[in-house]
């Protein structure tokens, strides 16, 4: 048994950076829970599911299910459950509704050309979920338990992963559910994976995105919580997204809280510049939240003998290797959209383009390769799948 999920205070008093790295992290050995699967009484027709898996765009469509577990302090971890979708009833006392705690992760079950289902990496998210929990004073789910959430939601929804480019989404997300409006850690959570069947994230293949430079707000100082994926930074991240869309653009980019010059990430995704020597950079890990598809990236760079640097940039040396053609290309990265090319960035001190506005080889090669594992279409040599089915 992990003696921080009966000891908040002890968490609280953790400052471990975060890691997706194989961890010994409280918990993580625990064992898993049997879950009781109860299939939904009235699920979705055929018809229905097939008429909304044409064109189901991103986050607004549901599976049948969800994946619930229960915490509080007498019982740990316990009732696992597998059932029909359903509203959780809120008391309006409860702690996440009034002081944040809450965490979350993302990943996607691919379908493969074989008919079977494929996981990215979701123990690097079990690991990242407890990181995060960690951070947050949150009782810390067993890397087993996550797993096995996911994956028991992935089997019993597997009809609605829609085929070709297109995945299945699944949000785990953990609330401080004990009802008490005391500013403490939470004495009860409840842990819920839900699911959704997104289409191809870009038609087409992947169009360049146009940023804005934030310099009015920042996402993460030290100390703070932008390396945990905290529903309080998107909700911090909120008003520059919309800053950015009053200008014009389609993205935000944070820099650093200190100094205002280093290229931290955009409001949900990472971000990598490419050089005319073929080498890449990304910014380090401190502040900026330990992306599992940044992590892959340079992995897949390294194996094919490209140079990477995780080391810091300012928006000045990126204005001027845009201008001088040192800088090839740029773009961001995380699960829902893969990578993203950056085409121009934006700011009140001017506009400018990264390799002509169009999306590079560089991220497309990378792009091609990473989506070629998830769906079992190449190679695994990192043994990041998980099969599912
Ligand atoms: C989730 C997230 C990312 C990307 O992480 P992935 O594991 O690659 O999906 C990047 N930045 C922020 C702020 C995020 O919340």
């Amino acid at each position: 048994m992990a003696v921080s999920l009966d000891n908040p205070a002890r968490n609280l008093a953790s400052r471990s950076a975060p890691d997706i790295a194989p961890a010994s992290a409280a918990g993580s050995k625990a064992m898993s829970l049997q879950f009781e699967i109860t299939p939904a009484a009235n699920p979705t027709s055929e018809k229905d599911r097939a008429a909304r898996l044409v064109d189901p765009g991103f986050g607004r469509i549901f599976t049948d299910h969800m994946a619930i577990v229960r915490y509080n302090q007498a019982k740990g971890w316990h009732d696992a459950r597998v059932e029909s979708r359903a509203n959780f009833p809120l008391d309006p006392a409860l702690a996440v509704l009034h002081y944040a705690q809450e965490i979350f992760e993302g990943l996607k079950a691919y379908k493969r050309d074989d008919g079977g289902v494929n996981l990215f990496r979701p123990d690097a998210n079990a690991r990242r979920f407890q990181s995060s929990a960690d951070r947050m004073a949150m009782a810390q789910l067993p890397e087993p338990v996550f797993i096995e959430a996911v994956e028991q939601l992935v089997r019993i929804d597997s009809a609605w992963i829609p085929g070709g480019e297109g995945s299945l989404y699944l949000r785990p997300f953990m609330i401080a559910s004990e009802v008490f409006l005391g500013v403490k850690p939470s004495a009860e959570y409840i842990f819920a994976v839900i699911a959704s069947p997104v289409g191809s994230y870009f038609k087409g293949g992947p169009a360049p995105v146009s940023i804005w430079v934030s310099e009015n707000y920042t996402r993460a100082a030290i100390g703070g919580t932008g390396a945990v994926k905290c529903g309080g930074n998107y909700a911090a991240s909120l008003r520059a997204q919309a800053e950015a869309i009053e200008h014009g653009c389609d993205q935000v980019v944070f820099l650093d809280a200190v100094e205002r010059r280093y290229v931290e990430e955009l409001g949900g995704m990472n971000v990598f510049f490419v050089f005319d020597d073929g080498s890449l950079l990304t910014p380090p890990l401190g502040t900026i939240l330990p992306g599992i598809t940044r992590d892959s990236i340079i992995a897949l760079a390294k194996d094919s003998g490209t140079r990477v640097r995780e080391e810091a940039y300012t928006i000045e040396q990126w204005r001027a290797g845009a201008a001088s053609g040192k800088l090839k290309e740029a773009f961001a990265c995380g699960t829902a959209a893969v990578i993203s090319p950056i085409g121009k960035v934006c700011s009140t001190s001017g506009d400018f383009l990264i390799s002509g506005g169009a999306a590079g080889p560089v991220a497309m090669g990378l792009r091609k390769k990473l989506v070629e594992i998830q769906y079992g279409r190449a190679a695994d040599p990192h043994n990041w799948i998980r099969k599912v089915l």
